[in-house]
């Protein structure tokens, strides 16, 4: 028998949503990832940003609500955005975990109070009728039914974590906002070398590439990488598929098909698929 897991983008977008005509092919939704596997009985989601909604109201919104596992790489807004907008929150049959790396002595559950509280959105956090809870989660590999998750920290400028998932054997590593150092400074090196072993073997690693390298060179620690310089780290150690994401909110549909079609014709040899992502699309990987 085939098994399958599905990598669902709901949201590709960095730093802010935009619904602008140029930007419909890639979409403009922020960050959200869904994966599905048989082996996983409820729903497994990384990031709430505004590509969220969409996902929510795909959902069947059936006799026993909706249940499942939300993990958030770091409360940056557009890993949030989409939170409130989420229909199954706001069903009582329905129940869900929201888990998120410590920031400073501030917890989960308040970063959440605090992005929905009543200066900011007129429903709060408790008034949401599903069964809640918001944990804080330290870093360490956690098991759950049909996969594990765990978590290195990324270079980014609030904690924040690079996820990886692994689901009946297969390696999923999500890290949309992570600044892979250029410099050969002894702890950016050190870094580097972390992230290496971290991502190496993975059957898909699913990586920021919000810039260019000039684009980079101008915006050095704003935590964010550029498409040259992740090709460069991650091409010598044997990763399936590169996926490039978190695009930037200025980049075209016209720039971002033209880098696609370069980076398929320059590097297409080094992985095994290597692509900017597009919201609504759907990865398989099949074993
Ligand atoms: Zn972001
Ligand atoms: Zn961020």
């Amino acid at each position: 028998m085939t098994n399958s897991i599905k990598i669902k983008f709901w949201g590709v977008r960095g730093s802010t949503p935009c619904a602008n005509a140029e930007n419909m092919v890639f979409g403009g939704n922020t960050t959200c990832l869904q994966l599905e596997s048989d082996s996983i009985p409820e729903l497994l989601i990384v990031d709430c940003g505004t590509g969220l909604r969409n996902l929510g109201n795909k959902l069947d919104a059936s006799d026993e609500g909706n249940k499942g596992r939300i993990f958030i790489t770091h409360p940056h807004w557009d890993h949030l955005q989409g939170f409130p907008f989420f229909k199954p929150f706001y069903d009582s049959k329905s129940w869900f975990r929201v888990y998120l790396p410590p920031q400073d002595e501030v917890s989960c559950k308040e970063i959440l109070q605090g992005h929905m509280s009543n200066t900011f959105f007129p429903v709060t956090i408790d008034m949401l009728e599903a069964d809640m809870d918001c944990e804080t989660y330290h870093p360490g590999k956690i098991d759950f039914e049909g996969y594990s998750v765990d978590y290195m920290w990324a270079k980014h400028t609030v904690q924040t974590a690079i996820y990886k998932f692994v689901i009946d054997g297969k390696v999923i590593v999500f890290a949309p906002d992570n600044e892979l150092p250029m410099d050969t400074e002894k702890d950016s090196l050190e870094f580097i070398s972390e992230f290496k072993e971290f991502v190496r073997g993975a059957d898909v690693l699913i990586h920021d590439a919000q810039f260019n390298m000039a684009q980079h060179q101008e915006r050095l620690g704003w935590g964010h990488s550029c498409w040259e310089n992740v090709i460069d780290k991650t091409k010598g150690l044997n990763i399936g598929k590169l996926l490039l994401t978190h695009h930037d909110p200025d980049s075209s549909d016209d720039y971002l098909q033209k880098l696609d079609v370069r980076v398929k014709e320059e590097f297409g040899k080094n992985f095994e698929e290597i692509s900017f992502v597009k919201e609504g699309q759907d990865i398989t990987l099949s074993y």
